[in-house]
């Protein structure tokens, strides 16, 4: 069994659907289970309807429930067989009647609680994967429906519910394979339910979460996140374009790239996945032959030193001196109280006895922050730098990389690095203009040469 997951925009419209259902059929002898999210921007829209409730604009929330009907049924007629659009115009009917009936009673109510965003939030996907099932059909396959809220258990931390892992395998060893037996099995993602049945959420962008634990809870051999780029790619493609495609990478690597900007896939909710040992693929839904990037839980051999260069921009540079002379200690304590104080969490760190450098991304209470700190130290903080990050494991054991960087970083101004405790690191921070620069030269330094165990070389710039 393979787990197969499809985002908002893989099944936004009916050729959205048509286009995951033919990648889905090419695949079938591996015995396909589908998690969808909700179709386009439908999460948000719920949720817009529901704060449109609750501050009493009935017009406003009546009229975005039947555009969302409309959409819903516009798109789902044109996949969805003859034979079936009554049992469609039905379920329709009755999901978006049972929505109607939860939005104006929270109107009546004036107040939106976690629980029930939850209860209008679910029907995203309630819709999503009913209507991918009829449309597999149309095309042509055996396909069931799951109601993920029978398998999936959690908490009952709405919004934000944390699966009770041992139930919800228990579940789904019990229910999937079985089910699987029928036709490919298609299941909402980000949904789920606490014991008693109450309809819960697993946090925005949660269906990657839910194709983690379904694969991890069949032992399914891999897992396919379907998205809409290549993979992971030796550099962002927003800064140079043309970055060689990173066959396979170690689960840490690329929580690291991740944390440093990466926007492919949040680590965390492929954790389930990793430790069972199941690899995780990212997949590109409208070039469904390139092989993608495979996550995997142990480190890759690589001949490269670095895998790929990330980068997180906008960030605040912050540098900090002691005003009194080397004051022992207590001094780091109270910078980051201050910081703990306004809840901005620090990225990177590098001190010397009398002053610390550090950066921000959230600099929403900046001049309070430095205000505060001015009590005891100068400050200086720097807007629109950019923070520039190596990521590779065996940066770690390998001489000579910092020395590297800064040759081919010769002529721009480096303003703060620092290496990871990780070791699987090189963090440093240059102004915003000069992220290209930096960036290109870089990716000349330590991708002219590639192994092609891990690289698939980008002819198309590098020819
Ligand atoms: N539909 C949910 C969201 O928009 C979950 C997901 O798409 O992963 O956050
Ligand atoms: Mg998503």
């Amino acid at each position: 069994m393979i787990v197969m997951k499809f985002g908002g925009t893989s099944v936004e419209s009916a050729a959205a659907i048509e286009r995951v259902a033919g990648i889905v059929k090419a695949r079938q002898e591996r015995t396909p289970v589908v998690v969808v999210s909700a179709m386009g921007k439908t999460t948000n829209k719920l949720l817009a309807i529901a704060n449109a409730a609750i501050h009493g604009e009935r017009h406003d929330y009546l009229q975005q429930i039947h555009d969302l009907r409309d959409y819903h049924s516009r798109e789902a007629r044109r996949v969805v067989p003859l034979e079936h659009r009554v049992e469609l115009d039905r379920t329709l009917d009755e999901h978006f009647q049972e929505l109607t009936e939860l939005v104006k009673g929270l109107a009546v109510l004036g107040e939106l609680t976690p629980r029930s965003i939850d209860a209008i939030g679910s029907y995203g996907e309630r819709l999503s994967s009913y209507i991918v099932t009829l449309a597999f059909r149309h095309f042509g396959m055996q396909a069931v429906h799951l109601d993920s809220r029978r398998v999936i258990v959690t908490d009952k931390r709405h919004t934000q519910a944390v699966p009770n892992f041992p139930e919800t395998y228990s579940r789904l060893a019990a229910v999937v394979p079985a089910l699987a037996q029928e036709g490919v099995v298609v299941m909402g993602g980000f949904i789920g339910s606490t014991e008693e049945g109450v309809t819960t959420t697993l946090g925005r962008g949660g269906s990657d979460f839910t194709a983690a634990i379904a694969g991890a809870g069949i032992g399914a051999e891999e897992i396919q996140i379907w998205t809409d780029v290549d993979g992971m790619l030796t550099a962002d493609p927003t800064i140079l374009p043309g970055g060689h495609r990173v066959k396979t990478i170690s689960f840490a690597e690329a929580a690291e790239l991740a944390y440093f900007g990466a926007k492919v896939l949040h680590p965390a909710t492929v954790v389930p996945a990793i430790e069972k040992n199941i690899p995780v693929l990212i997949l590109n839904s409208r070039r469904p032959d390139v092989p993608g990037t495979r996550i995997v839980a142990q480190t890759v051999a690589c001949e490269n030193v670095v895998k790929s260069i990330a980068c997180k921009r906008k960030i605040t540079l912050l540098n900090i001196h002691s005003t009194r002379m080397l004051m022992a200690h207590g001094f780091l304590r109270r910078i980051f109280e201050v910081f703990d104080r306004f809840e901005t969490p620090v990225d990177m760190v590098a001190t010397s006895e009398v002053s610390v450098s550090l950066t921000i991304d959230n600099s929403q209470h900046l001049d309070t922050i430095v205000k505060e700190l001015r009590q005891f130290a100068e400050v200086e903080s720097e807007k629109d730098q950019t923070i520039v990050c190596l990521v590779g494991e065996n940066i770690r054991h390998t001489p000579g990389v910092a020395r590297r960087v800064f040759d081919a970083l010769d002529g721009i101004n480096i303003r703060m690095i620092s290496q990871g405790a990780s070791l699987l690191n090189l963090s440093f921070v240059v102004a915003e203009k000069d992220v290209t620069s930096t960036v290109a030269a870089l990716h000349e330094e330590f991708f002219s040469e590639l192994d092609p165990a891990v690289f698939e070389r980008n002819e198309a710039v590098h020819a």
